[in-house]
């Protein structure tokens, strides 16, 4: 459809991948075929939510399977437009928490610089849906600049997470105008970068990225894998290639029902993940964002989830389970039940396997 494909340089091209962008049902039809009633939800939901996948992503899809993990994530579904009384815009209460447009300053030594809205995917889970998307021009020099002066006048903050929508789509320059100015700032110890690429559009990290970014070290980055079958040849190639680069490279997933929640798939993406040299960081409870209410599972799911694997494979493979708290509370870990009881006498602790230990206090 593309009059390009997998052999084609263009593929491999990430400003190919990013302007050939599938954002309308029409063409996503000619990719996994569509029938005219599906056509008709899709474009529903368009009214609401933007879709946007690379031609890469959407080639992943198994357009046999209505139920494909891929799809779930890439092509929207009437269930997104359906209201519930609970929804929230802004679950985590980020536009309180922003002194400055652009930035969300929850922790005192963490800020949090959402320095575009554009992605390569829009997710259908995404959390920050009410700004991902609306916005096509990236943000202004002026806008970075007064988030930046906002960080250089803050001594507390030493660790700056730069997010968005996804960093990785603003082109080297762009990035290498943000990162040297946030070296510049005394107090900046360490740089990370939130991005979806590595998952969504791997040829985005090309050798020029890499060696950019090595000059504004430490940095590290977290992706954000959800399914083993995003851990294609490409995507475990850009992971090896950051990793060589010397940037430690974590991984967020999203806890998503019919995607991935049960023990069999999260085993499967953690080992996938190490074995790629992607250290698993969170596996997030589905926020409460406008049109995500189906995506969500029961938290019990998740504890499940973590107690199944908890013992039974490498313990740097298992990620922490947290729920962003409704209304701004921050991560909070969530975790299976290990303690019985604890007194100044001692503790009495139950193992995976449900056998009981003590342990005399000191
Ligand atoms: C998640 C988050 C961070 C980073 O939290 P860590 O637990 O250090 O990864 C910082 N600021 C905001 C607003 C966040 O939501
Ligand atoms: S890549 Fe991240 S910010 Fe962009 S749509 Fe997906 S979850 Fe949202």
């Amino acid at each position: 459809m593309f009059g390009v494909n997998e052999e084609s340089p263009e593929w491999n091209d990430w400003h190919w991948q990013y302007n050939n962008r599938i954002m309308d049902a029409d063409r996503l039809s000619c990719v996994i075929g569509l029938s005219e009633a599906e056509k008709a939800d899709i474009s529903v939901c368009l009214e609401r939510f933007r879709m946007a996948m690379t031609p890469y992503y959407a080639s992943l899809i198994d357009p046999d399977d209505p139920n494909d993990p891929i799809r779930a994530q890439a092509v929207p579904s009437v269930n997104e437009t359906q209201p519930f009384p609970w929804d929230m815009a802004d679950p985590l209460n980020e536009d309180i928490a922003s002194p400055v447009k652009n930035m969300v300053h929850r922790y005192s030594d963490r800020a949090l610089f959402l320095v575009t809205q554009c992605c390569s995917m829009y997710c259908r889970h995404c959390t920050r849906r009410r700004l991902v998307g609306e916005e096509d021009d990236p943000i202004s020099d002026e806008e970075i600049n007064e988030s930046i002066e906002y960080i250089r006048k803050k001594p507390e903050i030493r660790d700056v997470l730069v997010s968005g929508g996804d960093p990785l789509t603003l082109s080297d320059d762009r990035l290498e105008t943000i990162f040297s100015q946030l070296r510049e700032i005394e107090h900046v110890e360490i740089i990370r970068i939130g991005t979806r690429v590595p998952v969504t559009m791997p040829m985005r990290v090309t050798s020029a990225l890499l060696s950019m970014l090595k000059k504004y070290q430490p940095i590290w980055i977290n992706t954000h894998f959800n399914h083993p079958t995003e851990l294609t040849r490409e995507s475990i190639k850009a992971c090896a290639e950051i990793v060589d680069a010397g940037i430690p490279l974590g991984n967020q997933s999203v806890l998503l029902k019919g995607i991935n929640d049960n023990t069999e798939t999260i085993k499967a993406l953690m080992l996938g993940l190490v074995k790629a040299r992607v250290r698993p960081y969170y596996l997030y409870q589905c926020d409460m964002s406008v049109g995500l209410h189906h995506f969500r599972t029961d938290v019990r799911t998740g504890i499940k989830i973590i107690g199944d694997l908890t013992g039974s494979i490498t313990g740097f493979a298992i990620p922490k389970f947290v729920i962003d708290a409704p209304g701004g509370g921050g991560k909070i870990p969530i975790n299976p039940e290990y303690i019985v009881s604890i007194d100044d006498e001692k503790v009495v602790m139950r193992n995976n396997l449900g056998q009981i230990y003590e342990y005399p206090q000191p």
